[in-house]
């Protein structure tokens, strides 16, 4: 690759014949969009392949994009006034007749248009009261087809936004793809070395990006999204694996080889139940790890209630085999509190010193618990980000469990690593489960272990849709479950762009609830994050303990509460959470043995996407095929878990919810290269690590982990 400086690709879009200032500045606001090779990559969504014309005939409502060539009989203005006026034409094509619909523009379109010529019409077919119509379709004279070299049937159309499509439109996007190959076409950069390309049979970069604007034909235009799909792939993969091995060089981790008293005396004495198979698997799988001399990086993903508390608590006390001190570290301090009770309930009796630590530990407990931590006395330690506090500071951090880790930044985390000199083992949790697709992309460079399996004698939560109607039947089932003797949590939406009317839902839905289980008999909390935290702790204490029947909460409770007698979830609204949240919500229940109970309150009227998730969180229990659904609803880009670091990568062409194979294989692909030649180094590398470095140069691999 040449020096990118020197490359025409990193021209300013300004200098591109046909823009200008004006367009420089609006394909920068609204495309983000600054050189020549960010509009190269800037890809059509969607092609219509001029090379085939539709029958009137043949016409059907689910149709796509569709051509139709024929002529206009007659044309008619119908309807009065502003925007509802509309433009009729009458099309004919000797196998039937369809209208063409248009509400604006009508004199300008009536006077381009004449009758009896031929003429190609675009548009998407219809149905409107029970007849087939196009709405706005593109009418074209066969002899105003794509001018210039590039001439293709196949039309890229590009996506746009309102501000942008009265100035440059589509056909303006075209003309100046147009120019910019024409400058470029023979210029452009090849990213992948000979041999990759003839093994896996790809086009060469600059057939491919002219294929991907002007599509010769299907064939290249498959092979061309084919190819880009790869290249945008391989080198995200390229990135972390390659970071990945030189860290594994760089980063021995402390050996634990032991696994001695403490393990063993809890695995015989205090182990309550037996381990599910896939508990037993992952603490085999991060045993190795911590056995190998390489420091570990692991998720570990597992549905709610599939006990990953314990599996964490089995690899600490390994670390306290072997001489080294370890810690939880939980976003909230009712989670860490929660973790801090189950570890104790699980020691019982045993000889390893648990403490815990959070915003609200006394000071003058914490000056003993620093000095005991410095002086090696305290084996686990428990808390919030009170932990990564500079005045916390270990003997021998030797592991560091992380609790549902999107919730922490990357910088936090660093922060707890910088407090050893050798990298602890690290393993984070969580309940959200990532499709496998984005894990390897977004946490490509942390190895995955999977809890896929719940305890034994979980019933499934029964999940319900209910509208407001119901509500009255649905007040008296939960009267049955509290005379049962069973809790109940009543969630509300809370959603940052409207954060005071929700307030203002949940402040309406408490006193409704209040009303209708009157106290003394009933008693009923409230929890939401505008409480003070002394506030919180009260309400949640009311209810972890049991003295309140009834919780009234915002998706605060989503994060991690453990109460068992909790048998049902009613989510209000719940046509406004998400999937992930959904799931998340519905995991607080079905934690005891009795049968858990899920109702989804929901409006009348629900968007097409409202339905299907609601239907699918009735349809299944399955973590998993959920994120996997969500990721296909929603894109990956809004997945629980990337929100916050966002995708590290903007994909311009790959589908993570689609290219799942493609991604395989090129990770296989990779990896070999890599086993073969680590440090790319090989003569036929050096392109690859050439490129390697520019685009790290960008983004930074390293944040990933
Ligand atoms: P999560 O994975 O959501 O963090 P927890 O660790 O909180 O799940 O476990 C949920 C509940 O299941 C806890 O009460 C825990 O004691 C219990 N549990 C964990 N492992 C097992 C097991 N193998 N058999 C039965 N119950 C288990
Ligand atoms: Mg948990």
């Amino acid at each position: 690759m040449s020096d990118f400086r020197d490359d025409i690709l990193n021209t300013k879009i300004m200098y591109l014949p046909g823009v200008g200032p004006k367009k420089a500045e609006l394909l920068f606001g609204e495309l983000e969009i600054v050189t020549f090779k960010d509009l190269l990559y800037y890809f059509p969504f969607r092609y219509i392949d001029r090379t085939r014309f539709y029958a009137v005939r043949e016409i059907g409502p689910d149709l796509p994009y569709i051509q139709l060539y024929g002529e206009i009989v007659s044309v008619s203005i119908e309807g009065q006034g502003r925007g509802k006026k509309r433009l009729i034409f009458r099309f004919v094509d000797g196998t039937g007749s369809i209208d063409l619909v248009f509400f604006q523009g009508l004199t300008w379109i009536k006077d381009k248009i004449k009758l009896k010529q031929k003429y190609i019409v675009f548009g998407k077919p219809n149905l409107f009261n029970g007849q087939i119509n196009m709405v706005h379709p593109e009418i074209d004279s066969p002899e105003t087809e794509n001018p210039g070299n590039f001439s293709t049937n196949i039309n890229g159309i590009y996506s746009s936004t309102e501000k942008l499509r009265s100035y440059i439109g589509n056909k303006m996007i075209v003309k100046l793809m147009h120019n910019l190959l024409n400058l470029v076409r023979n210029k452009i950069p090849e990213t992948l070395p000979d041999y990759l390309r003839d093994k896996y049979k790809l086009l060469s970069l600059s057939e491919a990006l002219l294929n991907i604007h002007f599509p010769q034909n299907q064939e290249l235009l498959a092979q061309a999204r084919n190819r880009l799909k790869f290249d945008e792939l391989f080198y995200i993969q390229l990135g972390i694996l390659y970071h990945r091995t030189k860290r594994a060089g760089a980063n021995q981790g402390f050996v634990f080889d032991r696994v001695g008293e403490h393990f063993n005396y809890f695995f015989k004495n205090n182990l309550p139940f037996p381990l599910t198979e896939a508990q037993k698997r992952v603490v085999r799988e991060m045993r190795n790890d911590m056995g190998s001399g390489k420091q570990m990086n692991r998720l570990l993903q597992g549905d709610v209630g599939s006990g990953k508390t314990l599996v964490a608590l089995m690899i600490m006390l390994i670390a306290a085999d072997n001489g080294f001190q370890s810690c939880i570290m939980a976003p909230t301090e009712i989670l860490a509190t929660q973790h801090y009770t189950s570890v104790m309930q699980f020691l019982k009796e045993m000889d390893v010193k648990v403490k815990l630590l959070t915003g609200s530990t006394k000071k003058s407990e914490r000056t003993v618990l620093y000095n005991e931590l410095i002086e090696g006395k305290i084996n686990i330690l428990i808390g919030t980000h009170a932990l990564i506090e500079d005045n916390v500071q270990f003997k021998n951090l030797g592991l560091a469990v992380i609790d549902e880790q999107h919730r922490f930044g990357v910088e936090q985390r660093a922060k707890l690593w910088s407090k050893s000199e050798t990298l602890p083992h690290v393993m984070v949790m969580t309940a959200t489960p990532i499709p496998r697709t984005l894990a390897m992309t977004v946490y490509g460079d942390l190895d995955v272990s999977i809890i896929d399996e719940l305890p034994p004698g979980r019933k499934p939560v029964k999940t319900l849709v209910f509208n407001d109607s119901k509500r009255l039947r649905v007040f008296g089932f939960l009267k049955e479950q509290i005379a049962q003797g069973r809790q109940i949590y009543v969630v509300y939406p809370l959603i940052k762009e409207s954060e005071s009317m929700d307030y203002k839902y949940l402040e309406d839905g408490y006193e409704s609830i209040v009303r209708a289980f009157p106290p003394p008999k009933y008693v009923t909390v409230v929890v939401h994050g505008k409480m003070k935290a002394a506030d919180k702790d009260f309400s949640m204490n009311l209810f972890v303990s049991g003295k309140a029947n009834i919780m009234v909460a915002t998706s605060v409770i989503e994060v991690g509460v453990n109460v068992p007698n909790a048998s049902v979830m009613v989510i209000e609204s719940a046509e406004r959470f998400g999937l992930a949240q959904l799931h998340q919500l519905r995991g607080r229940v079905g934690r005891g043995a009795d049968q858990s109970y899920c109702l989804m309150m929901a409006g009348y009227k629900l968007s097409k996407e409202s339905r299907k998730r609601l239907e699918l969180m009735v349809e299944t229990n399955d973590g998993f095929k959920i994120a996997e659904e969500d990721m296909r609803m929603r894109g990956p880009g809004d997945i629980e878990g990337t929100q916050q670091s966002g995708l590290p990568f903007k994909l311009r062409i790959t589908d993570l919810s689609k290219d799942g194979e493609l991604l395989e294989a090129v990770r296989k692909i990779v990896e070999s290269i890599l086993l073969k030649d680590p440090d790319l180094s090989l003569d036929e590398n050096k392109m690859l690590k050439t490129n390697l470095e520019n685009i790290s140069a960008q983004k930074d691999f390293s944040k990933i982990s």
